[in-house]
């Protein structure tokens, strides 16, 4: 074969089983030229989809909510096979799919504008759509951050062009054949798998494109924002997290250390709102720990596809070397705690692992290790815990333990993150809103606020002279 011939060989991917490392599928690879065919593909499809009448295309994103439901345990075991999630976190996900369609299928019925006071005549605002959408979705929630940007876009009238990532394109690539089939146009929504620096970029360079919605690491994020402003691009950025679970001495202690595990193992650690940082007041910290070890030592790590698993692997080999080297790696003294347990043999398994902070300086206190690793470390007072857990680059979620309420709603507001919960580890409901203080991104997912990150404001002024 010539050196000719090898360029012109379709690029594939193997999509891999993480938990048994057997090959699941072959998937082709878009190059430029098939990129660039589905974007000229979405922007045709647009003009006919901002004149479809809002009550229809409310109905249409229904009826791909449906679909969805029907295919239910289907989608959900392919993202078992695919990313390794346990069975039970998969059928969430595909439920919350599901559900963000639901949701804003009400919102083309409800895109209103305003009407505003001026002399001489009628002011009245519209909220247009961009264009053509491109999401960029990572590998360790393949479904809902596909439906978090799509369903949105969809219901303001964009079209969509989606790129998942490479380890994890079959749920997405599913979801474009459901949306065929659920009744939505052709090029309204498509999926097109491939690379980040071929069909990601180009989503980033393509003029058609008119905003990109990127979920992913902070230099991915940062390179999207510098190519976005050579054309004014609009972006939504989710991007990493380091946030923290602050533990007051007032706390219910044994609820406290019983949610904490999965709090960092959920998804193996691959989570962006993973509370891998963990604050307790000093006065309570030893028996937090003995409470802490027997709630991570139960965290059940097994087959993702068994029921009962609570945890299953990292998604690939290179990742399980990440995050090693923020553990047995690292040039720094890594002080472990304790460590839950792992299966041997076949799959990317790494265990619970917990490990004592001595400051704030050290890297597996500041880096998102993207993994089951949790790092743990006193403080003294309220404003000690508010100082250590802004102590980051990152603002993205966060947790406070304490009865106080008042405590409650003066540590919530003194932490720099955009999604707190209070006595409870939950980020993300697909009602409200979710993104990033800081370097964990801009603008917001979700909620009623999405749907203005996917439209402009139009204002016209009408004479009545
Ligand atoms: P990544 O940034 O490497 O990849 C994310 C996506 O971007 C993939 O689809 C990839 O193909 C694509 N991409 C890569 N290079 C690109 C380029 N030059 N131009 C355009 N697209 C490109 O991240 P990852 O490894 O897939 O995901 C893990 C990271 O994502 C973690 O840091 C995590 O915190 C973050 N994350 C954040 C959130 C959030 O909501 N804030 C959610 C999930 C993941």
């Amino acid at each position: 074969m010539s050196e000719h011939d090898v360029n012109m060989t379709v690029s594939e991917h193997d999509v891999v089983n993480p938990a048994t490392e057997q090959v699941v599928q072959t998937v082709v690879q878009a190059d430029l030229d098939r990129t660039d065919e589905a974007i000229a593909r979405a922007e045709a499809a647009g003009g006919p989809w901002r004149e479809v009448a809002p009550a229809d295309r409310g109905r249409l994103l229904r009826r791909f909510s449906e679909v969805v439901d029907s295919h239910l345990e289907e989608l959900a075991q392919l993202e078992v096979a695919n990313a390794g999630h346990t069975i039970g976190n998969a059928r969430w996900e595909a439920g919350n799919v599901r559900d963000v369609l639901n949701y804003y299928s009400a919102a083309p019925e409800r895109l209103v504008g305003r009407q505003i006071p001026v002399a001489g005549g009628l002011d009245v605002t519209f909220k247009e759509p961009l264009g053509t959408v491109g999401i960029i979705v990572p590998w360790n929630f393949p479904m809902p951050i596909a439906g978090w940007g799509l369903a949105p876009a969809l219901a303001a009238g964009n079209t969509v062009v989606l790129k998942p990532a490479e380890l994890t394109p079959l749920t997405a690539i599913r979801l474009g054949e459901l949306a065929l089939e659920a009744g939505l146009p052709e090029g309204v929504f498509t999926v097109i798998a491939g690379k980040g620096s071929v069909v990601g970029e180009r989503f980033v360079t393509h003029p058609a494109v008119r905003k990109i919605c990127f979920t992913g690491s902070t230099s991915v994020g940062q390179r999207i924002m510098r190519g976005a402003a050579d054309q004014v691009k609009r972006i939504t950025l989710e991007l990493g997290g380091k946030s923290a679970n602050v533990i007051f001495d007032d706390a219910d202690l044994p609820a406290a250390a019983a949610a904490a595990p999965m709090s960092f193992l959920d998804n193996a650690g691959q989570d962006c709102c993973a509370r891998s940082r963990i604050l307790v007041q000093r006065n309570v910290f030893d028996r937090f720990m003995e409470l802490f070890e027997q709630a991570v030592l139960g965290v059940v790590v097994a087959d993702p596809s068994r029921e009962s698993s609570q945890m299953g692997p990292l998604i690939s080999s290179a990742q399980r070397e990440t995050v090693r080297s923020y553990v047995e790696g690292s040039a720094e003294q890594v002080d472990v705690a304790f460590r839950g347990k792992a299966p041997g043999g076949d799959g990317f398994w790494y265990p619970p692992t917990v490990v004592l902070a001595h400051g704030t300086t050290e890297r597996v206190w500041r880096e998102e290790v993207f993994g089951p690793v949790v790092a743990v470390l006193p403080f003294e007072d309220e404003a000690d815990a508010i100082a250590k857990a802004n102590d980051t680059q990152y603002g993205l979620s966060g947790s406070i333990w304490t009865r106080d309420v008042g405590r409650a709603i003066r540590v919530s507001r003194g932490i720099q993150a955009g999604s707190l919960s209070v006595n409870s580890h939950s980020s993300v409901r697909y009602s409200t809103p979710f993104g990033g203080f800081k370097q964990s991104g801009i603008g917001r997912e979700l909620g009623p606020d999405a749907l203005d990150s996917f439209t402009d404001v139009k204002n016209v002024f009408i004479s009545t002279s």
